[in-house]
């Protein structure tokens, strides 16, 4: 088995020394892949990339102790006898191969078969068999990926290997059993690989509270393995451990962290004119209106609907509404303006 070792990919010196790890702590063996852009170069370049990266996390070097290509080339990171960066908890007893494909990308025959062949290896110097685990067995991320997941589950075969179903994902923080890294609350979407102004929000909060040690350059509005240790680090603060502390938001430790739940903000609908309402009139509009009246609590007026057509109970439910704020006071007409509409619906 031939490793392209770090001199001849042209690695640049380690920053600070890696410390070192006995064969008899490994007791496990970790897939990854690159995520989710799909991996263009090829040769020594993907090396040099992954190197840039992994030290703009402040990381020494290359944080995978191997790394493969589609070519089925192993090349040296860690290597044997360092400690990794490619698993929280797992640095120590997890060998850590990084299988260089994005998330659209399918692994090649060649690749696996170096990967098993490099696992193969692993166990005949450890004298054990060791564990084969995918990224997200031990954390809460979407690495390897569903393609590698499963190969890594059916065994790791070598040969002809056609993707079976995905397993049910594993994967937080420590515990190697909970099953998610992604959530939802109040209809915005949290962990890894999360995008918007609420993530950007979550980072800020727990920097705010200490939590920002795994940030390098600041949080962002794309949630990434960063953000997860961090919320870590936060959910344990507050006394949750093992799959509540997973690196995923619940609502209660959302909550807690922000003071209220951020929710998916709605749109506030253009006002469409003030031909569209008043006695005789009969459209979509009054029916929105209506609704949102009984929404905000002014729908006493109601016997029966609200529906399209306009009716007394529309007139008495909106001028209750105009009543009710005093910058509309001067103007309670029963009848809905541009100001009227957008205090509404905001
Ligand atoms: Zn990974």
């Amino acid at each position: 088995m031939k490793i392209v070792t770090r001199a001849e990919w042209g690695a640049t010196p380690w920053a600070g020394t890696p410390n070192a790890v006995p064969l008899s702590a490994r007791t496990e063996f970790f897939i990854h892949y690159d995520g989710g852009t799909p991996v263009s170069r090829t040769g020594f370049a993907i090396m040099r990339a992954i190197e840039a990266e992994h030290r703009a996390n402040g990381w020494s070097g290359v944080g995978y102790n191997f790394v493969v290509d589609q070519a089925g080339t192993i090349y040296e990171g860690r290597g044997w006898d360092l400690q990794g960066a490619h698993c929280p908890d797992h640095n120590i007893t997890g060998i850590g191969v990084q299988i260089a494909i994005g998330g659209s990308q399918e692994p090649s025959a060649k690749a696996l078969a170096a990967a098993r062949t490099l696992y193969e290896e692993a166990c005949r110097k450890t004298g054990r068999t060791l564990q084969k685990k995918g990224h997200k067995d031990g954390f809460a991320t979407a690495c390897p990926g569903p393609t590698l997941y499963a190969w890594v589950h059916a065994g790791m075969p070598a040969g002809d290997y056609k993707p079976a179903p995905t397993p049910a994902p594993g994967g937080s923080i420590g515990t190697g059993s909970a099953a998610r890294y992604q959530t939802t609350i109040n209809g915005l979407l949290y962990g890894y690989g999360a995008r918007g102004a609420h993530i950007t929000r979550v980072g800020e909060a727990l920097m705010k509270r200490g939590f920002g040690k795994h940030y390098t350059s600041g949080p962002g509005p794309t949630w990434t393995d960063v953000d997860t240790m961090n919320y870590h680090d936060y959910q344990l603060s507050i006394g949750l451990t093992g799959t509540a502390a997973d690196g995923v938001p619940g609502p209660e430790s959302l909550k807690k962290l922000l003071g209220s739940l951020p929710s998916a903000a709605k749109p506030t609908p253009p006002f469409p004119g003030a031909f569209y309402f008043g006695p005789g009139k009969n459209n979509a509009h009054i029916a929105l209106l209506g609704v949102q009246l009984v929404a905000r609590g002014f729908g006493k007026h109601y016997t029966s609907g609200p529906g399209p057509k306009w009716s007394e109970a529309d007139c008495k439910n909106l001028r209750d509404f105009q009543l009710s704020r005093p910058e509309l006071r001067g103007d309670a007409d029963g009848l809905p303006g541009p100001k009227t509409w957008r205090l509404l619906f905001s």
